[in-house]
């Protein structure tokens, strides 16, 4: 935004929530010293992105009581965000986090601008709410709702990855409770990780024109996010130095994560006892690229694995921090690795937000990931800028295959060989992003999306997710399109059939035949088609369709057609030589049901193909599945 715009929305936004101008006045005092050369320099002086950050967040409040959500990386400043916004505002403001470190480094950089606040916090030992602006505890202010009892203007909550849906959370009681005092509360929330695995994205939309979540969430709109490598670019952040684990490294190929992308640590632990070797060889090499490094923070996959790794480090030189590890023993050791008292630091998934210690310079990871957001902040340990620090190495043992610029796909990673690839929206040519794989050009060959996340923006309505699937479920009662896993028809409510029901029926029938399909090959006579679904053993069944016939041209369309290159080019097929010419773009259904047909006592009954289940994702074992 330019400062000509800068000013002119300024002022009808601060008489909406901010009130009155003084900032204003120092605002332009600030800008015009930030343009005119040898002129002292203002104290407090925002970077570019900073400033785009607190200008959304002005905007957005400007025409919204919607919940908002700033994303910003590890290292790029969020507390001087906050102290701006908060020195900005006239009315009552309350700051929440959930860590003290964090109230109290709020506090600092807001103090730092020579601005008074209050820090109302029970590990901190003070608890005062008088002030305008407020540092927070959010456990202190849940427990202490009656001394907010004023009318705040603006809550904002830090680390706001934390606040779920739990309507009894401390997050939940605190918003609950400042919008009975002010139903215009506005709401605004900072973090670096918008997406917890096992829940997905905070926030409903993002401004980009796409929709994160289908569920309602606390944020409804992301209003302003910077990627790391704009960080990187602009020196803001070291530059990471990927290399390869050349010598030694796991396969944890596998093993698969649960829905929410845990991998069980049982299964780790086994599989981990098995290669004692590549643990030691590992370790071994950490050892020597370390000897030009400053510090090394390692990356275990299970507590039994860190103390392994410990182990074999340099004792008088290591520490293993896990879950286990009470408290205040993990405040010292912090404080000792800060000090550069000892080199390696190693954890299990307690370090990964937060944690900041800028002299590390190697990243050693022999976890598994399933979500690119918790690589990213796992490699962010290291990107800190520090005296005499060049670049950061990076590691990856576990062969995770992410790259720090691959975006969040929104989903734990489906299959160790999957990436994030692009996938454009038949509909509406909003650009997805899913997990899937390409080939050796880069053409995305497989992909795992459902459904489109463009947002339409229609005139006078609220937006809109387009409704496009690329992969669903027809509803047999009126043959609207849900979700491969709904239960409901989303058009009609009418129960929709649970193919595992349909195939333990099929089973248990005398003249039924249940087929897992491995693929499917066409052949084309005239203008009729006949498919045939190959059984991961070599059985077949086969079907005809006369595409001159215009219903059975039909059902071919919306079983194969709408289908068409994983839904990404539906067709609508009217001859034969059509659909020959794709033949290799049609999918094959993961079973095929078929019942035994001619009359009785004939024996040559034929099978007659019923049904034909696509996607499917049930408790029975897929063709070519383990
Ligand atoms: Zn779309
Ligand atoms: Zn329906």
């Amino acid at each position: 935004m330019n400062i000509q715009n800068y000013l002119l929305c300024l002022p009808a936004f601060l008489t909406v929530a901010f009130g009155y101008f003084s900032p204003y006045h120092h605002r332009i005092a600030l800008k015009i010293q930030e343009l005119t050369p040898g002129m002292p320099q203002p104290a407090f002086t925002l970077r570019d992105y900073q400033q785009d950050a607190v200008d959304a967040t002005l905007k957005h409040f400007r025409s919204s009581d919607d919940p908002a959500v700033i994303v910003l990386p590890t290292g790029a400043g969020k507390s001087l965000v906050i102290a701006e916004l908060a020195r900005l505002a006239r009315k009552r403001i309350l700051v929440i986090t959930h860590v003290r470190e964090l109230v109290e480094q709020n506090h600092a950089k807001y103090a730092a601008l020579g601005l008074e606040a209050g820090i109302f916090s029970a590990g901190l030992g003070r608890k005062e709410f008088s002030h305008q602006v407020t540092f927070a505890s959010v456990q202190s202010v849940a427990r202490n709702l009656t001394s907010f009892a004023d009318t705040f203007s603006l809550l904002i909550i830090d680390e706001c990855h934390r606040v779920g849906e739990d309507e009894d959370s401390q997050y939940q009681q605190v918003i609950r409770h400042l919008r009975t005092h002010n139903p215009g509360l506005k709401v605004l929330g900072l973090t670096a990780t918008p997406y917890r695995l096992g829940y997905g994205w905070i926030y409903r939309a993002h401004y980009r024109g796409f929709v994160r979540s289908e569920e309602p969430r606390v944020f409804e709109k992301c209003i302003f996010e910077l990627p790391l490598s704009h960080m990187i670019r602009n020196g803001y952040l070291t530059p990471p130095e990927v290399i390869d684990a050349a010598i030694a490294h796991y396969d944890f190929s596998s093993l698969s994560p649960s829905d929410n992308g845990h991998y069980p640590e049982r299964e780790l632990n086994s599989l981990l006892a098995r290669h004692p070797r590549v643990t030691r060889a590992i370790c071994e090499q950490l050892e020597e690229l370390a000897q030009a490094r400053e510090g090394v923070m390692v990356f275990a996959a299970t507590v039994a694995h860190a103390h392994e790794i410990g182990g074999y480090l340099p004792a008088d030189q290591t520490a293993v921090i896990t879950g286990e590890t009470p408290g205040d023993e993990r405040d010292r050791l912090i404080g000792m690795f800060k000090e550069r008292k000892f080199k390696y630091l190693v954890n299990v998934a307690v370090l990964t937000t937060g944690f900041d210690a800028p002299h590390v310079d190697l990243i050693a990871i022999l976890r598994p990931t399933a979500s690119v957001s918790l690589y990213q902040q796992i490699v962010g340990r290291g990107l800190r800028l520090s005296a005499n620090k060049k670049n950061c190495l990076v590691i990856d043992y576990a062969g995770n295959g992410f790259n720090l610029h691959h975006p969040e796909v929104g989903t734990p990673k489906p299959a160790t060989d999957s990436e994030p690839v692009q996938v454009f929206c038949p509909g509406c040519g909003f650009a997805n992003i899913f997990w899937g794989k390409t080939d050796d050009t880069g053409q995305v060959i497989e992909h795992y999306g459902r459904r489109c996340q463009g947002l339409l923006e229609m005139e006078g309505e609220k937006p809109q997710q387009c409704d496009y699937r690329f992969r669903f479920k027809e509803c047999p009662h009126c043959g609207a399109e849900n979700d491969i896993a709904a239960r409901y028809c989303q058009s009609c409510s009418e129960a929709i059939i649970d193919p595992d029901d349909l195939l333990k029926r099929a089973l248990q029938l005398k003249d039924a035949r249940v087929i897992r399909c491995a693929g499917i090959s066409l052949s084309a006579n005239n203008e009729c088609v006949t498919v045939t679904y190959h059984e991961e053993q070599g059985e077949e069944l086969r079907e005809r369709f006369h595409l001159d016939r215009p219903a059975q041209r039909a059902v071919f369309n919306s079983l194969f057609g709408r289908r068409c290159n994983a839904g990404t080019s539906p067709r609508q097929f009217r001859t034969a030589s059509d659909v020959m010419a794709v033949q290799h773009l049609l999918p094959a259904p993961d079973f095929v049901i078929a019942r035994q047909s001619g009359k009785k006592g004939r024996q040559a009954g034929y099978w007659q193909v019923r049904e034909r289940l696509f996607d499917y994702q049930g408790a029975y074992r897929k063709a070519n599945e383990m």
